[in-house]
């Protein structure tokens, strides 16, 4: 996990914020491991192991149990105190005991069973309750500092696809264009390539194809979606390329994609119901023929986490607030035939939107 680097002042507010949370769910001590809760309240992400890193938030103290020879990769930021255990303690009777009795505990939402199961045992007639409560009303609202880290890491993707429009696709496996976009994604600015879909001819009709040794040919349409993270935030854009000219059948959906795309972003602001950009977004599609197609939600709030708050989905009416980022990313599949999708991270701000994605969203025509 990448180090974030936010001032110390950050995270102690982070945490007020979050105790102001869990006073308000009559939460006593919430308990976060692995997962992003715990690196953006305290800027130290827990290595995924079965030796227990937990940080325990209550009213008065917040502190980071830690393996012992995993304390000195912790910087210390004033805002919480840091709790090494040695190799013969039990970690999850420490945790237990900072929980001070509470009643009420939050859990995080990725914190391994195993460790949930024990902390039930040590902790008996506590209720455990999902952590995302108090976290998600932080973590959907990036501040200024966050929106720019989302911001560099969209840049850098963009960059990455002017690369690959000037890029030779044909002749070439999807897997050695996703070992490039990974390459390319690491050189354009970021601190990790976290995951690449090269979706070629039919394949691109899955919308999660795992790249695989299909040689791309002339006539293919090539689906590129991909993204990594910078200073612990992610990028994720997805462009659709074309080796030579496509049939008039195929320009025509991509037309109508486009403007589905752009639908859906224009859409986006302050005030609007998540499901209202889905819905704005498919009214073309429905209009052009190809709504039967688009066969998943129109997108996903993004973060340190790549799939986080708010989902765009029919369904979903919550209403956006400036410093809400998501993607949007409409697409069309055809089982067996073909696919298309364009996505761009998006963020709401006061009086409307910005995309933080801005590479050219017309159908990139390559060899
Ligand atoms: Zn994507
Ligand atoms: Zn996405």
């Amino acid at each position: 996990m990448t180090a974030i680097h936010f001032p110390d002042a950050d995270y102690a507010r982070r945490i007020e914020r979050a105790r102001v949370e869990m006073e308000r769910r009559g939460v006593g001590a919430m308990l976060v491991s692995v997962g992003n809760d715990l690196p953006y309240l305290t800027g130290y992400g827990a290595m995924p192991s079965e030796r227990l890193t937990m940080g325990v938030i209550t009213p008065s103290d917040a502190t980071i149990v830690v393996p012992g020879l995993e304390a000195p990769r912790i910087v210390d930021r004033g805002a919480f105190a840091v709790q090494p255990w040695g190799e013969t303690e039990d970690p999850v009777s420490i945790v237990a005991k900072l929980a001070n009795g509470a009643s009420r505990v939050a859990i995080g939402a990725q914190t391994w069973s195993v460790f949930l199961v024990r902390l039930q045992q040590q902790m008996a007639g506590a209720e455990f309750v999902d952590a995302t409560e108090v976290t998600r009303p932080l973590r959907i609202l990036k501040d200024e500092s966050e929106i720019d880290l989302l911001r560099r890491a969209g840049s850098a993707v963009d960059r990455v696809v002017g690369r690959l429009r000037d890029a030779k696709l044909s002749g070439r496996t999807e897997a050695h264009v996703a070992r490039d976009v990974m390459e390319m994604t690491v050189e354009e600015g970021h601190d990790v390539a976290t995951f690449h879909i090269v979706a070629s001819g039919p394949n691109a009709a899955s919308p999660h194809h795992e790249p695989g040794e299909r040689v791309i040919r002339d006539g293919d349409c090539v689906v590129v979606d991909f993204g990594g993270r910078l200073g612990g935030y992610c990028s994720d854009t997805t462009r659709t390329f074309h080796v030579g000219e496509p049939s008039a059948m195929y320009a025509e959906a991509f037309a109508a994609l486009q403007a589905s795309q752009a639908a859906g972003r224009a859409a986006a602001g302050p005030g609007v119901a998540a499901q209202d950009i889905d819905r704005a977004a498919r009214r073309v599609l429905v209009a052009s023929g190809h709504a039967e197609w688009f066969i998943h939600r129109l997108g996903h709030g993004i973060g340190l986490d790549g799939h986080e708050d708010p989902y765009l989905v029919e369904g979903n009416e919550e209403v956006l607030e400036p410093g809400m980022a998501f993607s949007v990313e409409p697409g069309i599949y055809m089982p067996g035939e073909w696919g298309m999708r364009i996505e761009d991270i998006v963020v709401c701000t006061e009086d409307g939107r910005e995309s933080l994605n801005n590479a050219p969203r017309d159908l990139a025509i390559v060899e």
